[in-house]
């Protein structure tokens, strides 16, 4: 390839190409980034190919906008797949394994290359062009993946849609996405157990008041499919009639928009997080080399799905960019037995893992064993992210792998970590309960969440918030909504325009950070974000219930789990325990039918009033610490204390 900065993969990830940092020091390295962006960023773009060269690096102009390396233009396919045919054509590139399916397959660059052509060549054929989007709503299989890569690789803006999600949440994304065309499958598989897609996504489509033009589906052989005609198409007889295609990449501008990913907040609608391409790049490559230690031609292994931020970062774009074969994994880490993870580790030599605490806590519970019985020499360390790392797991792990276990703390907003340990720029130490420093680029601090005052003093508790420029790779806006981008984060704290990431903090006396959990609605089980306000819409909307309240609530297991309080409109249909779990089941069942089993509460229970204030602000957050049993905090403003008194007298029943 012609272009600027065009090198071959395998010295883009030498020291040698970049103007030397102080590779002594991370303070030295981290200062840079924020007192010489331009200079710092401008260096890292080297770690991507670029067709044009970007005539502005860091354009803040428009604050809290911000614009990585302007006038630029690159593709994120070719990043990630043709510019590795070079040097490592014949190298595994993406690992598909299904413990559900009991089925593995290795991709080759050359045969990723191959695929993913083919499927941008479907996409257009149903009439996407640049900039239209693309919904994914897939189990983890290589089809997904290629359809991302299509998507970044014609310019079409991909929106993946987790598939554990039900039809109510994904109509909803289908809403505000606006897809041109839908991929999707017949059906995933968990536990053994089948899950239709297909029923889900045509009630989806039909609740929308957006219809996709055409779907494309890929047919496992697991679920039968009703077809609808002159919409529905068939991978495999639509990818027959593209083969030997050749679709090149579309250069795009680094400030085009490569994504969106939908994520949880204060309100019931979900966002829909916006991200750039030229900086999503150059955040990624930089982070596999600064953060996740990671040489091309190794092997990656992230644990997470293809709907969640992590599987966009760190199973399809960022091993990719880096030149290494990355595992796309279906299945749960303990069957068909709990050594399954370790086993891939020793097959494939897996250098960098990457996986979330409640994971580490399920294998935890099995024979320690499965740890010991295969080679895991390859490994370098273990990134696990998501959720608070307890240091009774973190122990766990760490002993039990023997490699360095390095908790990393990040958002969907962000893209890639925020606190962390840059090891690759400089070893330091980790501390357990703290993910850890600031990463180079991102200005963290924090304030008092009334004052906006900072708070610099050790170990003060406050909001932890990022000022800007945020650094590449960082959202660019809420999809379409400019005005909710800057109301929802950036104006939060009274009198500072800071990104709020809505999570407290502490910051030690060297500098290291704690997170203390969210400062709003917004709760997290076994790594995922759920809003207890979209979880409270769909319980709501039971015939008999009248009102309802949904926290999070401490489980050793998962982190957190949702606790709902119902008023019942019918209080007949609570005469006795067995009615009450009748009612239980069926709001249960709702919420697995709308927004899927991962919003499920654990326990729904029956009151006649809820706390709250005499306002009628529901209390939250003293439900949620009298089902944790701590203290309810300051009940000045309660309307009635007996509504609180309800809930113990439940819980101790
Ligand atoms: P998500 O956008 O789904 O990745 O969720 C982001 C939220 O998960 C953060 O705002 C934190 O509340 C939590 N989180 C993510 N990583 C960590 C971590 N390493 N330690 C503590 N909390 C974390």
């Amino acid at each position: 390839m012609e272009g600027w900065w065009s090198q071959s993969p395998e010295t883009s990830f030498t020291e040698t190409q970049m103007a030397p940092p102080d590779r002594s020091s991370y303070s030295e390295f981290y200062r840079r980034s924020i007192e010489d962006p331009d200079g710092f960023w401008g260096e890292q773009a080297a770690l991507i190919d670029w067709q044009t060269r970007p005539a502005r690096i860091c354009d803040d102009s428009n604050p809290p906008f911000t614009r990585w390396f302007v006038g630029g233009t690159t593709n994120l396919c070719h990043n990630a797949v043709d510019r590795h045919l070079a040097a490592r054509a014949g190298q595994p590139a993406l690992i598909c394994v299904s413990s559900e399916t009991d089925s593995e397959r290795v991709y080759t660059f050359r045969q990723l290359h191959d695929e993913v052509q083919r499927a941008a060549a479907m996409l257009q054929t149903l009439g996407v062009n640049k900039g239209d989007r693309v919904l994914i709503y897939m189990p983890m299989i290589a089809e997904a993946a290629f359809a991302m890569l299509a998507c970044a690789r014609i310019g079409a803006v991909h929106s993946v849609v987790f598939g554990g999600f039900a039809s109510v949440s994904l109509a909803s994304r289908i809403e505000d996405a606006q897809p041109t065309v839908i991929v999707s499958a017949d059906a995933g598989s968990r536990a053994g157990k089948v899950v239709p897609y297909k029923p889900l996504l045509d009630e989806a489509i039909r609740l929308s008041t957006h219809k996709p033009a055409a779907v494309l589906l890929v047919d496992r052989g697991l679920a039968p499919m009703e077809r609808t005609a002159g919409r529905d198409h068939d991978w495999a007889a639509l990818s027959g009639q593209h083969a030997g295609v050749q679709v090149p990449c579309e250069w795009l501008q680094a400030t085009d928009i490569s994504y969106t990913i939908y994520t949880s907040g204060t309100t019931g609608r979900p966002k829909g997080v916006q991200r750039d391409v030229g900086g999503y790049a150059v955040a990624l490559a930089a982070s596999m080399k600064h953060i996740f230690l990671c040489e091309p031609g190794e092997t990656y292994f992230s644990t997470s799905d293809i709907g969640w931020v992590v599987g966009h970062s760190y199973i399809v774009y960022g091993p990719l960019i880096a030149g290494m074969a990355t595992i796309m994994y279906e299945g749960l880490p303990i069957r068909p037995d709990p050594g399954v993870w370790w086993s891939l580790v020793e097959k494939y030599r897996v250098s960098a893992m990457f996986s979330a605490p409640t994971a580490v806590r399920v294998l935890k519970k099995q024979d320690p064993a499965f740890l010991k019985k295969y080679d895991l020499s390859s490994l370098k360390a273990l990134f696990l992210a998501g959720e608070p790392l307890d240091e009774p797991t973190a122990r766990w792990i760490s002993e039990g792998l023997d490699v360095p276990i390095i908790d990393n703390y990040w958002q969907t907003e962000s893209g890639w970590p925020i606190l962390t340990i840059a090891n690759g720029v400089e070893r330091q130490a980790s501390k357990f309960g703290s993910p850890g420093v600031p990463m180079y680029g991102y200005k963290v601090k924090i304030l008092h969440e009334s004052t906006g005052e900072e708070l610099t003093r050790p170990n003060e508790k406050g909001v932890v918030v990022i000022e800007g420029p945020t650094p590449p790779g960082f959202m660019q806006t809420v999809w379409r909504d400019d005005e909710r981008f800057v109301n929802t984060y950036w104006k939060s704290i009274p009198g500072r325009l800071v990104y709020s990431t809505f999570d407290w903090g502490i910051r030690d006396e060297d500098g290291y950070y704690y997170i203390l959990g969210r400062t709003d609605d917004v709760i997290n089980v076994a790594g995922h974000r759920l809003g207890t306000r979209e979880i409270e819409e769909s319980i709501s909307s039971h015939p008999n219930v009248a009102e309802v309240a949904v926290v999070g609530v401490a489980d050793p297991l998962k982190g957190q789990v949702a606790m709902a309080f119902v008023v019942a409109r019918d209080t007949s249909a609570l005469a006795d325990e067995a009615s009450k779990l009748r009612l239980e089941g069926e709001i249960m069942k709702q919420v697995d039918e709308q927004l899927g089993a991962i919003a499920r509460p654990a326990r729904v229970r029956f009151v006649t009033l809820l706390p709250k204030t005499r306002s009628g602000k529901l209390l939250r957050r003293a439900i949620q610490a009298v089902c944790e049993g701590r203290d309810a905090g300051d009940l000045t403003t309660i309307e009635d204390p007996s509504a609180l008194q309800q809930i113990r007298e439940l819980l101790a029943g």
